[in-house]
Order: C-alpha cells, then sequence, then structure tokens
C-alpha cells in the first residue's frame, strides 16, 4: 500500500505543529509507524490522501456510531450553517439537546454543554469540591478524564499509548489531590474512605474502562461505589463521554442500575463536532453560577453546530441501535477469538455492545496491570498487517475499537479475512524469535 502523500503531509505537519498532531495518540509512535492522512469517510469506509480505501474502526474515537457522513447528522450541519452559526446568546437548541440527553439518562435533572469531554470532567470535578467543600479525587489506573491537571495521573489513552505515567507541569499539590486505584478493586476505595474519610470530594470512574482498551464493570463494583460514596457523603461521577449512547439506550447508569450523581458525555452527543456536557440532579447542578457561585463558562459552549448535530444523532438512535451493535460486535469478536485459537494465538476480547479490544495475552483483563500484560510486539504487527489490507484499528494496543451501524456482516466479513492473513503472519513471527 502506498502512502506517499500522508507522509509528505506528515512532514510537513511536523514543521509547524508539535508531532505532525494535534493530539498525542494520533501520531501512530506506539505502533512504529506513521499517521495516515484521510480525506473522505463514507459510513464504516476511510479513503486517505493517497487513494487508499479503509474499514474504519476508529469511528472519530466513538461519535461516528452511525458511520461517517450520516445524512441526517450531515443534513442538520448543513441546514443550521445556512441560518446562523453561533451568538454567545442562548438558542431553543441548546433546550432540545439537553431534554433529549435528560429524557433518556433518569439520573440528569440538569445538563449544562461545553466544548469538550475535558472540559466536561474538569468542570464536575470542580462541582464536585465546591459542593462538597472537599479537595480530594479518587480516580482509577488506566481510566482517562480528559487531559486536566488532576485528572492526568496514571490515565489511559495517549498517556498509557506513549508511556507517560505523570505529565510535567502539574503542580505537585494538585497532583497530590489525585488518589489513583486499580480499577474493579472496591477494597482499595473502602481503604481510601477509612483513610480519608472526611476529605474525599469525588470517585471519579468510566463506568465502562474504554481507555485501556474495553473493561467492563466486575460484578457490584459500580454499586459498591456507589454505596461507598453515599455512605461518605462524596460525589460519584460517571464519566461516560466514551459510554455515553454508545452502550445502551438509558447509558451504563440503566445497564448496570447505578445511579451517579454527576455524569459527564461528549463525542456521540456532538454528532461528530466538538461537545462536552456535564449534568445532575437540581441540587448539585445549581451550585454552578450563575445560580450558585461555582464558576463554569464557555464562550462557544451550545454552539448551533453542535447542538444540531448532536440532536440529530440522538434522535435517530433507539433501543434497537444497540441490539444491532451487540450482534454487529458479538460476531465479529467471536470470529475473531475463533481465527486467533485456530492459530494458536493467545488472545482475549473484551466487549461492550458497540466497543470491543484485542488485548494480546491471557485473560482476564480486568484492571490495568492486566493491560500491560499484553504482547506489545504481536500487538504492533497484527495493527500493521490488518491496515496494510485496508483495516484501520486504532494505532494502540491500550484503545477501544468501535463498531458502528454501517459495519454491516459483508464489511466485518471483509475483516475476518484480513485478520486470518495477519494472525498467519503473527504464527511466522512467534517461530522465527
Ligand atoms: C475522550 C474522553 C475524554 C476527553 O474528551 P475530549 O473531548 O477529548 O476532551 C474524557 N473522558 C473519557 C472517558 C473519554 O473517552
Amino acid at each position: 500500500m502506498q502512502r506517499q502523500k500522508s507522509k509528505k503531509l506528515f512532514a510537513k505537519a511536523k514543521e509547524i505543529i508539535p508531532g505532525g498532531v494535534n493530539s498525542p495518540v494520533r501520531a501512530f509512535k506506539n505502533v512504529a509507524g506513521e499517521p495516515i492522512f484521510f480525506q473522505d469517510g463514507s459510513g464504516p469506509i476511510l479513503q486517505d490522501v493517497d487513494g487508499n480505501r479503509y474499514i474504519d474502526y476508529v469511528g472519530s474515537w466513538g461519535p461516528m456510531i452511525f458511520g461517517h457522513s450520516y445524512k441526517p447528522v450531515i443534513k442538520a450541519i448543513q441546514k443550521q450553517a445556512n441560518i446562523a452559526i453561533g451568538f454567545g446568546a442562548p438558542t431553543e437548541l441548546e433546550t432540545e439537546l439537553a431534554e433529549l440527553v435528560i429524557e433518556r439518562l433518569p439520573s440528569i435533572e440538569k445538563l449544562r454543554l461545553v466544548n469538550s469531554g475535558t472540559e466536561a470532567t474538569m468542570s464536575a470535578i470542580r462541582l464536585a469540591r465546591g459542593h462538597t467543600n472537599r479537595d480530594l479525587i479518587i480516580k482509577f489506573a488506566g481510566c482517562y478524564h480528559g487531559h486536566s491537571d488532576g485528572l492526568l495521573s496514571d490515565a489511559g489513552s495517549g498517556m498509557l499509548t506513549l508511556g507517560i505515567p505523570n505529565s510535567p507541569g502539574i503542580p505537585t499539590q494538585v497532583a497530590e489531590s489525585t488518589l489513583t486505584l486499580p480499577f474493579n478493586d472496591l477494597t482499595a476505595v473502602q481503604q481510601a474512605f477509612d483513610l480519608y474519610p472526611q476529605d474525599i470530594a469525588a470517585v471519579i470512574v468510566e463506568p465502562i474502562a474504554g481507555n485501556m482498551g474495553c473493561i467492563p464493570p466486575k460484578e457490584g463494583f459500580l454499586q459498591g461505589l456507589r454505596e461507598l460514596t453515599s455512605t461518605n457523603k462524596a460525589v460519584l461521577i460517571f464519566d461516560k463521554v466514551m459510554t455515553g449512547f454508545r452502550v445502551s439506550w438509558g447509558g451504563a447508569q440503566t445497564l448496570y442500575d447505578v445511579k451517579p450523581d454527576i455524569t459527564t458525555l461528549g463525542k456521540i452527543i456532538g454528532g461528530g463536532l466538538p461537545v462536552g456536557a456535564f449534568g445532575g440532579s437540581s441540587e448539585i447542578m445549581d451550585n454552578i453560577a450563575p445560580v450558585g457561585e461555582i464558576y463554569q463558562a464557555g464562550t462557544l459552549s451550545g454552539n448551533p453546530l453542535s447542538t444540531s448535530a448532536g440532536i440529530a444523532m440522538l434522535k435517530n438512535l433507539n433501543s434497537a441501535s444497540y441490539v444491532t451493535l451487540t450482534e454487529l460486535t458479538g460476531y465479529l469478536c467471536s470470529e475473531l477469538q475463533q481465527i486467533a485459537d485456530n492459530h494458536e494465538i493467545n488472545i482475549t476480547i473484551n466487549r461492550a455492545c458497540g466497543m470491543f479490544s484485542i488485548f494480546f495475552s491471557d485473560g482476564p483483563i480486568e484492571q490495568y496491570s492486566d493491560v500491560m500484560k499484553s504482547d506489545t510486539a504481536l500487538f504492533n504487527s497484527f495493527f500493521h498487517s490488518m491496515l496494510n489490507q485496508g483495516i484501520y484499528l486504532a494505532p494502540s494496543p491500550f484503545e477501544s475499537g468501535f463498531i458502528s451501524l454501517s459495519h454491516n456482516k459483508e464489511i466485518l466479513k471483509e475483516t475476518l479475512r484480513a485478520a486470518k492473513t495477519a494472525f498467519a503472519g503473527l504464527v511466522k513471527l512467534q517461530k522465527a524469535t
């Protein structure tokens, strides 16, 4: 596969953009490659600047749940762009999007829109601290909550991909206010509350972890977090920037029957445009300015283009969407497992509705330390073989794959044919070493 134009564009980008990218994981560093520059997307298919065709399993990191260039979203954006792009004043669209979210997520009474997931979680933390008058935050290793100072310790996604445990540039006092514990480990959370019964403002968690690969919660984990936070008067934050409207109609919170105090959202609710949101009970949310004193603001927050796209997206999703996604993902993953087994390659696949991850190690994969057992050399080889056969997976062994409603059986079968070749290549690699 020739990628001369991508190569050229990357070289040029590197001269004036750090690393040539505007978000680190895009750089292909962890797979020892160079990023592909795309120019076209339609349904499950991407085309790069060199005219190569790929089946996409990144989906813009989650938002493209209908596939690329989904007509209702495109039309909504076009229609709105012809009317007005923004005022920095309220529009009805904001209320309409908030209503659509609140109808579906029973724990939210009031919602505020922001421009990214990072902003949503950062604001949720400030709200939790202001509401409880406490400082400490519990997060889980390998969970990623955006790149704000307090949430970067042992974070997933690009941090994990690039092997950066803690970012320079974060004041020690800020880093010290975050306690990082193992995902799926309630005992550790209990111990933290025993140690600091009066000081923990919030527990923030991805209810289904997606940024160290896909790791569903163990039975009782989320319920346990709910009980411990309630008992200790701390705020429970579900960061559903990735999983919101990705795993079920009512979100992970109805799937597991646990209601958080604050929910953060992003990705899908912007239909692919920049967006974020955080919401909760009126009691908590009314601490925010202009009602309360906790300050939070945004010039382009709730802008008409993002809200129009998000409204079109949510209106077209229904409970059947998630049945379809679960079926498609189940089919792909069980066939992949079968092919790997046939080639005696050790893999463990985790999945949740339209998300999945292939770990090149024995299971179960339940937390960050399990993820680190993955054979990254095998992943690399698998990744590049798939890529050269036109299958675009996330360029990191620590990210989730996303299936869209446009990935039909034919597309999945084409992917599986490529996987056969890729796994056969791994057998040779294993024999050679
Ligand atoms: C993507 C993501 C974020 C950050 O969102 P941005 O829009 O990239 O700032 C936060 N939390 C989770 C769970 C995410 O997946």
